[in-house]
């Protein structure tokens, strides 16, 4: 079972990695974006994790709500909003249970990317984060290994895309030939299950 522990580690493993990749992420937003997306991201899951040191939430839900917020409250640019929404989601849908199994995390998790999906209107092929969280979120079922994978896979994927939505998508087919950068963050927060399960 997943306990909040397990979620607290998820932020925290991913704050990590997004520390460790920030370079990358703006850099690769640099010819298709305006070259913040890691600076953005940095910020929010500083901020992130500074918060659930200090408030402490004692559920998987209420930790997942608390970092939604926090991104969307610091994150500048349309990442925020929308990770945000990713987050606050999939910890509403899991409600206040004190534990939940991976198949309910994939459950709520399929909400939250739902909910993504709504607010910024992407469908899967846009060249954007859904790229890397739908294959992932599918893959939840199998292992949290197998939705690493997928989600790679996933933003690896988006090379040959024409962006669809997002500030890329202003560049039409010039910005075919790159990869997404919120895809590639999107599968180093699905990454950040599998260090979370340890
Ligand atoms: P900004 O474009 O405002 O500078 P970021 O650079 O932080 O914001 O994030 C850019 C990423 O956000 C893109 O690479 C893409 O994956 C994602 N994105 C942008 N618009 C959308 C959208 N409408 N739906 C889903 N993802 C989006
Ligand atoms: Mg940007
Ligand atoms: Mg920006």
């Amino acid at each position: 079972m997943l306990d909040a522990d397990f979620f607290r580690r998820w932020m925290t493993a991913t704050a990590a990695s997004v520390d460790r990749e920030a370079e990358r992420l703006t850099a690769l937003d640099s010819p298709i974006g305006d070259a913040d997306h890691g600076s953005n991201l940095q910020r929010g899951f500083t901020a992130v994790t500074a918060a659930l040191e200090k408030e402490t939430p004692s559920t998987p839900g209420a930790i997942l709500i608390l970092a939604g917020r926090q991104l969307i409250s610091t994150v500048g640019g349309a990442s925020g909003p929308l990770y945000g929404t990713l987050l606050r989601r999939t910890g509403k849908a899991l409600g206040d249970a004190a534990e939940v199994d991976r198949a309910q995390l994939a459950e709520a998790l399929r909400a939250g990317v739902d909910a993504v999906m709504t607010l910024g209107g992407a469908a899967p092929g846009d060249k954007t984060m859904i790229d890397a969280l739908v294959p992932g979120v599918d893959a939840l079922g199998v292992s949290f290994g197998a939705a690493r994978d997928a989600a790679e896979q996933g933003a690896l994927a988006t090379t040959p895309l024409q962006a669809r939505k997002g500030r890329a998508s202003y560049l039409g087919e010039r910005s075919i030939g790159h990869q997404d950068p919120g895809a590639t963050s999107s599968a180093l927060l699905v990454a950040g299950l599998v260090e979370a399960a340890g």
